[in-house]
């Protein structure tokens, strides 16, 4: 596809969480994508340095999901979501909580990781309700959360940027977030800050927890700029939320299905929550997809308390939920991190990534903080003239034109590399990001 900037070919798609006027003027088109690259409308290849957006650890274009997303368009395109149901979606439940903490052992299926915010969060007031505490309602959060766009997300996640613009919200609370001045620079955990969860304290003394329903929090906050939980803090967390019932919501969308070196956050730092929201990696992005795993006493309460059996006991879902085609991209993905020991490798991988990252420390200007886990990980970097956001900008674009993406967001530089990625492939994409710091006036 040819890109032509000054012509108006770009002005009608309103590109998502997107600089529009700056897009338009500096177009990256990506027209293709095998493995970790990306191949742009110049032919140039780029290396995936975020997998998709988070979501393609298994690499582009796998045969195994493509020929299965093929087979099931040509058996059963689609099948109402609502009062009908079809195999694929009862066997993906059945996969999704093989992989799962023991309890979590009921699936809803979303088509995004908005979706599974509200709907997890939907479900802990269903669920309250219906065991006659109408009261407790109010959702807790947590500062530099990221849950997704819809009007739960902006309202219990904490990043004011995608807060500020939009007025009120429906009514939630914040624990305070987890980045700390003494962990900057951690490997993995930060060794401070387990205490950051006792602020809960602080909200059951404000409100009553009679009036709370559920604490949603990232096991390790992504969009924010990758912030690993500190050792021991969701522990504490769930120790809390036990003392006072009030639910605890695990937003795994970023962590679920290997990013972490396990399955889940709640497997690689030892809590388990009363439910789980997934997307992403869960198809490998080849088709939009979440999920929501919820405890089996949640599923049997609400279910129990339906009424008459014809009755729908959750009214809630979406035309999409449970698509024959998602799941059969979910189900060919699940396949694939199995077979090829995915998860393991990402396991394995994660040192080495960690050393190259935490080599830029020091190395260069303007980087305040590195934090990694799995692999994630992310650059603070020092605000120019009070912008904080002006040099990530300037960071994510010189490594593209190098030939790497890499995320900027905030006042950070973010990396989610593919689980397929090699030695040699990390030291380029770090390189790069040192070569672009340095090459900052
Ligand atoms: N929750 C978390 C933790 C996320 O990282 C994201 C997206 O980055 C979302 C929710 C929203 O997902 P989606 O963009 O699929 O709605």
């Amino acid at each position: 596809m040819h890109i032509n900037s000054e012509s108006s070919a770009l002005d009608a798609y309103w590109m998502p969480y997107t600089a529009n006027r700056e897009f338009k003027r500096n177009p990256r088109m990506i027209t293709a994508a095998e493995g970790c690259y990306f191949t742009d409308a110049d032919g140039r290849e780029v290396f995936d340095g975020l997998s998709g957006l988070w979501t393609c650890g298994a690499g582009h274009n796998r045969p195994e999901i493509r020929e299965a997303v093929t087979r099931q368009l040509g058996r059963l395109d689609y099948a109402p979501a609502f009062q009908f149901g079809h195999p694929g979606a009862f066997e993906l439940a059945e996969r999704i909580v093989d992989v799962l903490p023991d309890g979590l052992d009921h699936v809803f299926f979303t088509n995004s990781g908005s979706e599974s915010a509200d709907t997890a969060t939907k479900i802990a007031r269903a669920y309250w309700r219906q065991r006659g505490k109408p009261g407790k309602t109010r959702i807790i959060g947590r500062a530099k959360g990221y849950h997704g766009a819809s009007w739960g997300g902006i309202s219990f996640g904490g990043i004011g940027a995608n807060r500020k613009l939009w007025g009120q919200g429906m009514e939630a609370d914040h624990l305070p977030h987890t980045l700390l001045p003494q962990n900057a620079f951690s490997r993995g955990q930060p060794e401070h800050g387990d205490y950051l969860a006792d602020a809960l304290e602080d909200l059951v003394a404000l409100h009553d927890a009679s009036n709370i329903a559920a604490v949603i929090v990232e096991p390790l906050a992504g969009s924010a700029g990758v912030l690993p939980p500190p050792v021991g803090y969701l522990a504490r967390l769930r120790a809390l939320c036990d003392k006072h019932d009030i639910l605890l919501i695990f937003d795994e969308v970023i962590t679920a299905f290997g990013r972490m070196g396990a399955w889940t956050g709640a497997e690689a730092f030892g809590a388990v929550p009363d439910m789980m929201g997934m997307a992403k990696q869960l198809t490998n992005g080849a088709i939009p997809m979440g999920a929501v795993a919820v405890k089996g006493e949640i599923y049997r309460t609400v279910v129990d308390a339906g009424g008459p059996e014809h009755l729908i006991e959750l009214p809630h879902g979406y035309t999409y939920s449970g698509h024959p085609v998602a799941c059969a991209a979910a189900l060919a993905s699940l396949d694939l991190l199995h077979r090829d020991g995915l998860i393991e490798r990402a396991r394995e991988m994660a040192p080495i990534f960690e050393n190259a990252l935490h080599s830029l420390k020091g190395a260069n200007r303007y980087v305040t903080d590195i934090r990694n886990y799995g692999l994630a990980g992310a650059l603070t970097i020092e605000a120019a003239h009070g912008d904080p956001a002006l040099r990530p900008y300037q960071i994510a674009m010189k490594c593209w034109a190098k030939g790497f993406f890499v995320r900027h967001g905030g006042d950070t530089v973010q990396l989610g590399l593919p689980f397929i990625v090699d030695r040699a492939q990390i030291d380029a994409v770090i390189n790069a990001i040192g070569e672009a710091i340095n090459e900052l006036e």
